[in-house]
């Protein structure tokens, strides 16, 4: 097979794009399960779904994220804490 080709090419590119996408996803999907938010206002505890994790702002710390209580609607940094 020449490794010029076209579609070898395309292979080098998608093959680590998905890797990298599926190393993302099992990240997020990791760390939804194992994790919740405790909302300081109403002090009650919830988890995201992927989706909304994936898109919860950074805020700089590694445990942090710029997310939205579903309860009393406070949005605000919380703490990523542990189950
Ligand atoms: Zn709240």
């Amino acid at each position: 097979m020449n490794p010029a080709s076209p579609i070898a090419m395309l292979i080098q590119i998608i093959l680590p794009m998905g890797l990298a996408f599926l190393f993302v996803y099992k990240y997020i999907d990791i760390r939804t399960k194992t994790t919740h938010f405790v909302c300081p206002v109403c002090s009650c505890s919830f988890k995201l779904s992927k989706l909304n994790f994936a898109f919860a702002l950074k805020t700089g710390l590694l445990n942090e994220r710029i997310v939205t209580c579903p309860v009393c609607g406070y949005r605000g940094r919380m703490p990523v804490v542990k189950d």
